[in-house]
């Protein structure tokens, strides 16, 4: 570090972004992109964009935001949604805007929540999760602080139903729940429809998952007009032309191709129910899981030796050296090819346990 670093900054400790291996060898199940690439759609309309980069993008990216409209329903205006730089972007703004009451969420979710914290100068308080998991939706309500919940939750892909949602909102008014629905679309049920009920519902999605736009970088966020117009006053503070020209056409053409969507999706719940109960008659356990991953152990292997016993076969998974997850991997659900080798490799691997 240099002398110039802020002393707010010098123990800081980043968010550690899974592997991208630069050879392409690797059956690539680690960081829960899809295995589809982007709607034809979405690149025929990125593709129109080229010859305009010369110009700065739309710093509203109204017509995205009246498409991602128009696609959520439940009457949501454009008003109401606010575009960013992936999703990580919005939550690095709403934990800026919203930091004064500090925040709590769960000790078991999305690493980079105590991270966003940390660099808003905001506090914070980790809720153990249950024995089974699951959110410990009791001790939340409980408290006076913003909550933050990945719904479905990573990296243990449960889904927690609305309803619990909505108690945690009803609970206490003068509190802002922030739902990351990253995950949202292999199984799960969105806050969305909440928003016209609760004006401290800000959920934030991600093109990053279900439409096979990771390295474009779009996300959004959907709540009340006046939060909208809070995380507006950042990002205009900030950087105005957060997303750029190629990334908000190619986001316009993603949702402008649903079934495309739809039945990727499809194919990855079928292929991640397949591969449970496959490997359920092997040994192993997974957490019933919502998204578009799977937490995995079995009890003869820690987490590392598993990911080291599929590196090997060629698979990249992801482990955590955290107290509770050291025994599990997170496993990305890949496409049907992906999915069989994956189970071959695991049978062979249960074999030498
Ligand atoms: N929330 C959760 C729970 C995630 O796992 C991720 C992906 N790492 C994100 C948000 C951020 O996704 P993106 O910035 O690609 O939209």
């Amino acid at each position: 570090m240099s002398r110039f670093l802020s002393d707010a900054y010098a123990s800081l400790v980043p968010y550690e972004p899974g592997e991208q291996p630069k050879k392409q060898t690797f059956i690539k199940l680690n960081t829960n992109e899809s295995p589809f690439p982007p709607s034809q759609k979405a690149i025929e309309e990125g593709e129109k964009e080229l010859r305009r980069l010369f110009l700065y993008p739309d710093p509203e990216c109204t017509a995205l935001r009246e498409k991602i409209a128009e696609n959520l329903g439940c009457f949501i205006r454009k008003e109401e949604i606010l575009a960013g730089n992936g999703s990580d972007e919005i939550l690095f703004l709403a934990f800026n805007a919203f930091k004064d009451r500090g925040f709590v969420f769960p000790d078991i979710t999305y690493g980079f929540y105590p991270v966003y914290a940390r660099v808003a100068g905001a506090s914070y308080r980790e809720i153990p999760l249950l024995p089974d998991f699951s959110v410990d939706f009791k001790r939340l309500r409980e408290a006076k602080e913003n909550v933050v919940l990945a719904n479905p939750n990573a990296p243990t892909g449960i889904f927690a139903p609305l309803t619990e949602v909505e108690a945690l909102l009803s609970e206490r008014s003068d509190r802002l729940v922030i739902i990351d629905e990253a995950y949202v679309d292999f199984g799960g049920e969105s806050a969305v429809s909440l928003i016209g009920k609760y004006d401290n519902l800000l959920v934030t999605r991600t093109f990053s998952k279900s439409r096979s736009l990771a390295g474009a970088r779009l996300g959004f966020a959907v709540g009340n007009e006046e939060l909208i117009r809070d995380l507006n006053l950042l990002k205009y503070s900030v950087n105005p032309y957060n997303v750029n020209r190629v990334t908000a056409a190619m986001g316009w053409g993603a949702l402008a191709d649903e079934s495309y969507t739809k039945k990727n999706c499809a194919a990855i719940v079928k292929n991640r129910e397949k591969l449970a109960s496959e490997i359920a008659e092997m040994g192993y356990f997974s957490l019933p899981s919502k998204a578009n991953f799977l937490f995995v152990r079995h009890e003869k292997a820690s987490g590392e030796r598993l990911y080291r016993a599929l590196r090997n076969e060629g698979i990249l998974v992801r482990y955590f050296d955290k107290e509770r997850l050291r025994p599990f991997v997170r496993i990305t659900i890949g496409d049907e090819d992906a999915t069989a080798e994956l189970i071959a490799a695991l049978r062979r691997i249960r074999e030498e346990l």
